[in-house]
């Protein structure tokens, strides 16, 4: 069985995130898009709600699970036995950053193959930072937000 990692912090998933899953779903068996958990980092959604959102947005999808880990991407990846990693590249600097990052989980990781997917142009622009600010702003999150999070989202 194929199984895909798709780790990211989601905080909070975006329409970019979400095509990404879409478009892996006839590559793999199984795809788990799981939140990675870094004590020193500060998010504007905590754990739950980030896995709340996620749970709503991939509800109708069986073959997309959610999940949470702590520490080393690879090791989650051995313990849900999956032998991928899916990442998105929106540009030049995710490619400089993400390069280094797949051949380290190359390595550590006992060949674990990430699988980059290219986002589309449309989404390229989208970032889990950018949408944070239009949150604190009060701005309009419609066009960057999946709809089913729309209204948890503006409650914050
Ligand atoms: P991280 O904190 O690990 O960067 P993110 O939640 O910001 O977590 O992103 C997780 C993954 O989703 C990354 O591989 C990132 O490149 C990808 N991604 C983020 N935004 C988009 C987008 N708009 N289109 C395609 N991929 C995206």
């Amino acid at each position: 069985m194929k199984i895909a990692v798709f780790p990211g912090s989601f905080d909070p998933i975006t329409k970019g995130h979400v095509d990404l899953v879409n478009r892996a779903i006839p590559l793999f068996d199984k795809i788990i898009v799981a939140v990675g958990v870094n004590s020193q980092k500060k998010y504007l959604f905590s754990l739950d709600q980030r896995l709340e959102m996620l749970e709503k947005v991939f509800a109708d999808d069986d073959t997309v699970h959610v999940g949470q880990f702590e520490g080393l991407t690879v090791n989650y990846c051995k313990a849900e036995g999956a032998r991928y990693l899916l990442r998105g590249l929106r540009n030049a600097s995710d490619f400089d950053y993400e390069k280094t990052i797949s051949q380290l989980n190359h390595i550590i990781g006992d060949e674990i193959e990430t699988v980059f997917l290219i986002s589309k142009p449309e989404y390229s622009h989208i970032s889990s930072t950018i949408v944070r600010e239009i949150i604190k702003g009060k701005g309009n999150i419609e066009p960057f937000i999946p709809e089913e999070i729309q209204g948890d989202v503006n409650l914050i």
